[in-house]
């Protein structure tokens, strides 16, 4: 069980105040897996290191078509791992690591409280980071930020933290320091625990605990290279001299984030993110919907669904959506009102995914992820609710820049490669549009990866092989105004129009030439690069 069972308001009330909803962003290979690891390790998920990896190759084995995920050495899915320590229920949501993937990734972030920013110390900030930073400033997430591999030879610590901060325009303290790098590591100092941590020989766990009044004192410590101790108290008094100091406020605002220095694979400075995030991390946040505001507390259940994921089980064609809930308490056989379908749905199967294994969910609250099985009721966006009907927002489709016309090998299989594109239109694999003017429908992606994944997933998941023929079109708005209006354009446009899956008018433009002066001829139009959902 996740949590006893709980009935009277205030029981509630303190429940969900115990969930920290996050995930950790990272530019491949910075070391999200290793950290990942160690955070289910450090709460007791799992036993033994390796366990992320092994599940993901098991699942891996599964499904053909993550195939691709493994040669290059991606994340394509992202799941939900929950995981328990002192009380404290955490979600960890994985986002995909591929810049490919910023739509899959944006529905995630969307899910979550808090954000922890992996950095590679020989690195600094890369591409992806910076990306995955920016997608949490749009909604102002909490980030918490992991300087990792501390063991290697890195970039020294206040360059590395003057470096972030320019780059990201975010405030930084420091939470845990490095006592020497690379080769010279020795130990961490926890900052506000006001205590140091020191390998008992080089290399091994920081298991001898010194505390002190001011990090000063731990000059000249028995047992560490005075040098490197020396050098790293400088360090530190330095950087809080000049940093400002920590305040909940600005950090719950998204302007400053604490930092952790510390190393994934040699579990040093895990535990002290852990007690971050469960001490001052968010619980879960209140959501805009219909222009209000829901609290958590609220007793009426709502969610919406982030993600869908089909074909998890190849032997059923089964579909999960993945939903946060944002208020009230879920309980297993609850009818909810889908705002979209305009239709309850009883929700009998609800799924808890832990670190290793699935659970029926029989009782869950705001900032739980639930997976709901379902054969294509649910797509991404949708909002569940109980008494009222609401509609969350924020999870909107991005205008794809990659478009391609899908050819069937074998003609026959027509009706099978429209029941698979919707799936995967579902699933947010692909934008699929419709010329109104030619059968053969489009693909839009926002990144070619993307391409292989639905290709490979067509054929092997559903057996229709296809093959894709460049467009002369460079991107694609969604047109929007006076119905009147935008008949005429359609009209004017027909070689140039397509539908999408909710059946919304999408127009292909030639050039960015012709989209700018299709703009300035139809002043009462919008072409939107965005479209929310609702
Ligand atoms: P991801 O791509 O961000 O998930 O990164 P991984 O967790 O797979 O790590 C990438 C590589 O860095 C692997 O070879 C890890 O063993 C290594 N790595 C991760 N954390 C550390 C660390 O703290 N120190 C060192 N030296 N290597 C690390």
């Amino acid at each position: 069980m996740l949590e006893p069972t709980v009935s009277s308001p205030a029981a509630h009330e303190a429940d969900h105040a115990r969930r920290r909803t996050f995930a950790i962003i990272s530019h491949p290979d910075a070391g999200k897996t290793t950290l990942t690891e160690k955070l289910l390790l450090a709460s007791g998920a799992i036993r033994q290191a390796g366990q992320v990896k092994a599940r993901g190759e098991r699942r891996r084995t599964r499904s053909d078509w993550m195939e691709i995920e493994q040669q290059r050495g991606i994340s394509v899915t992202s799941s939900v791992m929950t995981f328990e320590r002192d009380g404290i229920v955490f979600n960890l949501l994985d986002t995909p690591g591929h810049s490919d993937f910023s739509e899959d990734t944006y529905r995630t972030l969307s899910a979550v409280d808090a954000a922890v920013m992996v950095i590679d110390a020989a690195k600094g900030i890369e591409s992806q980071t910076r990306k995955l930073f920016e997608v949490c400033r749009l909604r102002d997430i909490p980030i918490f930020t992991f300087i990792n591999k501390v063991d290697r030879e890195g970039l020294d610590p206040i360059g590395l933290m003057d470096d972030i901060s320019a780059t990201l325009a975010l405030d930084l303290t420091p939470f845990t320091w490095p006592v020497g790098m690379g080769t010279d590591f020795r130990g961490l100092i926890d900052v506000p625990g006001k205590r140091a941590l020191f390998a008992e020989e080089r290399g091994g766990p920081l298991t001898r605990i010194v505390p002190f009044a001011a990090p000063e004192d731990l000059i000249g410590l028995d047992g560490v290279d005075p040098r490197i101790l020396a050098e790293s108290v400088e360090g530190l008094s330095l950087a809080l001299g000049i940093l400002p100091p920590f305040d909940l406020d600005s950090f719950r605002e998204g302007h400053l984030s604490p930092v952790f220095f510390g190393s994934a694979i040699k579990e040093a400075g895990v535990a002290a993110l852990l007690a971050g995030l469960g001490g001052f991390g968010p619980s879960p946040l209140p959501r805009t919907a219909n222009g209000r505001i829901v609290q958590p507390e609220e007793a009426n259940v709502s969610g919406f669904v982030f993600k869908v994921q089909a074909n998890m089980d190849p032997n059923h064609r089964d579909r999960v959506a993945f939903v946060r809930l944002c208020s009230g308490t879920f309980k297993r056989g609850m009818k909810l009102f889908n705002a979209r379908e305009k239709r309850q749905m009883a929700i009998a199967n609800p799924i808890f995914f832990f670190a290793q294994e699935r659970e029926t969910v029989d009782e869950a609250v705001a900032g739980d992820i639930i997976g709901i099985p379902n054969h294509g009721m649910l797509r991404v966006g949708d909002t569940l609710s109980e008494g009222e009907t609401i509609r969350f927002e924020g999870i909107p489709d991005f205008a794809p820049e990659i478009l391609r016309r899908v050819l069937l090998a074998d003609p026959i299989k027509a009706k099978q490669l429209q029941k698979a594109l919707q799936d995967m239109a579902e699933e947010g694999v692909v934008q699929v549009l419709r010329p109104v003017a030619d059968p053969a429908p489009i693909v839009g992606v926002v990144g070619t990866l993307q391409l292989d994944v639905l290709s490979s997933r067509l054929d092997k998941e559903y057996g229709v092989p296809i093959r894709y023929e460049s467009v002369s079109y460079v991107t694609a708005r969604w047109i929007a105004g006076e119905r009147a209006e935008m008949d005429r354009f359609i009209d004017a446009n027909r070689f140039s129009i397509a539908l999408d899956r909710d059946q919304a008018p999408v127009y292909l433009a030639r050039s960015q030439w012709v989209l700018d002066r299709a703009i300035e001829e139809w002043p009462k139009l919008k072409f939107l690069a965005v479209k929310e959902r609702g």
